[in-house]
C-alpha cells in the first residue's frame, strides 16, 4: 500500500514538480491545499529550520507524514543575504523584479560576485519525529551584471551557474531541474527515503 505524504506548500507548481521527481517511489503526495492547514510562522534562521517548521506544522495538522522545503539564494560577500529572506528581499513577498534590482544594487562595485542557490528538504514521519530525513544541496555560480533570459523565476535571470555563460533563466527547464539546488536536494531525499526503508520502491 502506498504511503500518504503531505507536501508543506500551497504552490501547485511545486507539487507537480515533486510528484514527477518522486514518481519512482510508492508514495502518494498530497497538497497542503487539500487539507485545512494554517500557515506556520517561519521564524527559523536557516533554510533547514524553516523546512522543518513547515513540515512539522502540516504533519501536526493532518496526522500524516510530511515533506517541507525551503530555498533561496545566498551571496557570501553580502553576509549570506538575501538568504532565507530571498522571496521578500526588496520588501514585498514574491516581487522578483524588485528583488533582482536590489541585489544588483547591493553588488555595485563588488569584485566578488559568487553566489549559490540553496535548498533544504525534509521528511517527517510524524510531527514529533526526532530524526527527520534531511537533504540539502547548493548550486554554485555568479551574479551577472544585468538580467538575461525569460525562463525560470525569482533570481534565475541573474544567476550564471558555474561552468557556463548562460543564466539559469536561459536553461531548458529539464536541464535546470536536473542540476539545480532543488533537483539535487530532492534526489538526495529520494535516496534517504529508500535507505531508511520508509518507501517501498
Ligand atoms: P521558496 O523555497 O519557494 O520559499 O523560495 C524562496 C525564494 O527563493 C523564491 O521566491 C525565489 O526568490 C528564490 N528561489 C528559490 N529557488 C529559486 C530558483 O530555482 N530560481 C530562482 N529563484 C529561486
Amino acid at each position: 500500500m502506498s504511503t500518504r505524504v503531505v507536501l508543506a506548500s500551497a504552490n501547485p507548481g511545486k507539487l507537480v514538480e515533486l510528484q514527477a521527481m518522486l514518481a519512482p517511489l510508492d508514495l502518494e503526495l498530497e497538497s497542503q491545499a487539500e487539507h485545512d492547514v494554517p500557515s506556520p510562522v517561519e521564524d527559523g534562521l536557516t533554510f533547514l529550520e524553516n523546512a522543518i517548521i513547515k513540515a512539522r506544522s502540516v504533519s501536526r495538522a493532518t496526522a500524516l507524514p510530511a515533506i517541507g522545503d525551503d530555498s533561496g539564494i545566498v551571496v557570501p560577500v553580502l553576509d549570506g543575504a538575501p538568504g532565507i529572506y530571498s522571496a521578500r528581499y526588496a520588501g514585498t513577498h514574491g516581487d522578483d523584479a524588485a528583488n533582482n534590482a536590489k541585489l544588483l544594487d547591493a553588488l555595485v562595485g563588488a569584485t566578488n560576485r559568487a553566489a549559490y542557490f540553496y535548498c533544504a528538504i525534509v521528511y517527517l514521519r510524524h510531527a514529533d519525529d526526532p530524526t527527520p530525513l534531511i537533504s540539502t544541496s547548493a548550486w554554485h555560480g555568479q551574479i551577472a551584471s544585468a538580467p538575461s533570459g525569460g525562463g525560470g523565476f525569482g533570481y534565475d535571470p541573474l544567476f550564471v551557474p558555474e561552468g557556463g555563460s548562460a543564466t539559469a533563466a536561459e536553461l531548458e527547464p529539464a536541464t535546470k531541474n536536473r542540476v539545480s539546488h532543488r533537483g539535487q536536494a530532492v534526489a538526495g531525499l529520494v535516496n534517504a527515503l529508500r535507505a531508511a526503508d520508509i518507501i517501498d520502491a
